[in-house]
């Protein structure tokens, strides 16, 4: 992901015409945090915070616990952020942070406990103008608590500004679960009508998470004209050209069930989905999903990168070859970030919002954003991909 970020940003680069020593500046992190945490029972665990570049504003970026987190996976991140939080039009920068751990062999207790001391190992480093986090990968709502909490007791800040994703009851915004799948809805319908593609769209969605499963219950309320005809987890998954019901998988998901389980169409691999004939193609799930093994199967006319880094550098040129609309991760998922941005913005200011204000607020933003990528793009002669990175080009270089 690192590469395929780093590769992006010199090639965006050298086509706006940037000196060697401006690319260089945008690539490189500003600090890098790592730190041990040792739990009561003797575990130890190996914590990171990278702060990749606040020249906007302050960092801003999510807290993954996973037992693949590292340095590399973690300055990609931060990075991809700086450049999501320019194109969205935020006045914030980009972080990253995580700890090699599964959380699922914790007991709450030393969850708890682990959460605290991440905070602890970062008080000087993060606050509401410093750096600002938010849950990622298996982090939520009550580890956010928890952090805040602790934050709260070292530094004495009682905005709850110093994180987002908080709960309803502890200063979090409405509207924030959904963002990123609602986020996604509001950037693809712009981009549809853009490259005048109309309805029937069909869509065949890879991954029902967070992302995911709000991406297709809010499209099934209020995009009449698209048709989800394909859907995986890692289980694998159904395709049903007739169509399928957002609400049916939902349903069968929240009691614990895998979607290659449903007798709703025909049984199909991710591997099948992602060469499936399609409109569009939405990536939800992993990073490097589509890579030069498999891109030459892609048969969607778009896709839409809803998880972060899901396409290889060199799957995105394959696919650019055979003139597939790539939609980038930074503009299609950020929506997390800008209601994560009106969260911060409302705890600042003693304010809270109903949601359907954060939905206005977060519809005008990427109309805007949309609107910005598209117009670089044949500005300039980009892909949407590149065009993207153009945008937050443009407002990062000094
Ligand atoms: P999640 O853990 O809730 O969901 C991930 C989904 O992917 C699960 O349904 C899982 O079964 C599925 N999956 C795993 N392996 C798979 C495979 N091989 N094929 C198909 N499906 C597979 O995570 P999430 O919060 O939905 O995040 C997904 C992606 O979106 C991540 O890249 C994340 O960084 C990115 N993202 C999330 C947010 C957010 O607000 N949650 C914001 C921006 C970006």
């Amino acid at each position: 992901m690192l590469d395929t970020a780093q590769k992006l940003i010199r090639k965006t680069g050298k086509k706006l015409g940037l000196s060697n020593e401006q690319v260089e500046e945008l690539i490189n992190t500003d600090a890098e945090h790592n730190f041990e945490i040792q739990l009561s029972d003797g575990s130890n665990y190996k914590a990171y915070r990278v702060q990749h570049n606040n020249r906007r504003g302050p960092y801003k970026g999510g807290i993954r616990f996973h037992p693949q987190v590292d340095y590399d996976e973690v300055r990609a991140l931060a990075t991809l952020m700086s450049f999501k939080t320019a194109v969205a039009g935020i006045p914030m920068g980009g972080s990253k942070g995580g700890v090699s751990v599964d959380p699922r062999q914790l007991s709450k207790e030393a969850l708890e406990e682990l959460s605290r001391k991440y905070v602890r190992g970062l008080k000087d480093h993060i606050g509401p103008d410093k750096d600002v986090p938010a849950p990622d990968v298996n982090t939520n709502a009550q580890i956010i608590d928890w952090m805040v909490d602790e934050y709260e007791k070292l530094s004495g800040d009682k905005t709850k500004a110093s994180f987002t994703g908080k709960s309803l009851e502890n200063g979090g915004s409405l509207g924030r679960d959904a963002a990123t799948g609602r986020g996604g809805i509001i950037v693809l319908r712009e981009i549809l009508n853009k490259l005048s593609i109309s309805g029937p769209v069909t869509i065949a969605l890879q991954g029902w998470g967070n992302v995911g499963s709000f991406f297709a219950l809010v499209a099934e309320q209020e995009q009449p004209d698209w048709k989800l005809v394909a859907a995986t987890d890692s289980s694998g998954g159904i395709y049903n050209p007739e169509g399928l019901s957002a609400k049916e998988l939902n349903n069968h998901k929240k009691t614990g069930g895998k979607l290659a389980e449903l007798k709703l169409g025909k049984s199909i691999s991710n591997e099948h989905l992602i060469g499936l004939e399609v409109d569009v193609l939405i990536l939800a799930a992993l990073e490097d999903a589509v890579s030069d093994k498999n891109a030459d199967a892609l048969k969607a006319k778009l896709v839409l990168e809803l998880a972060n880094g899901p396409i290889t550098y060199e799957g995105y040129e394959k696919m650019a070859a055979k003139g597939i609309h790539v939609v980038p991760d930074i503009l299609a998922n950020s929506g997390g970030v800008i209601v994560s941005y009106l969260e911060w913005l409302q705890n600042k200011n003693h304010e809270h919002w109903s949601e359907e204000k954060v939905n206005k607020e977060l519809e005008n933003y990427l109309v805007k954003a949309t609107d910005e990528v598209y117009e670089s793009m044949k500005k300039h002669n980009l892909t949407l991909k590149e065009a993207a990175f153009a945008v937050a080009i443009s407002r990062l270089v000094s």
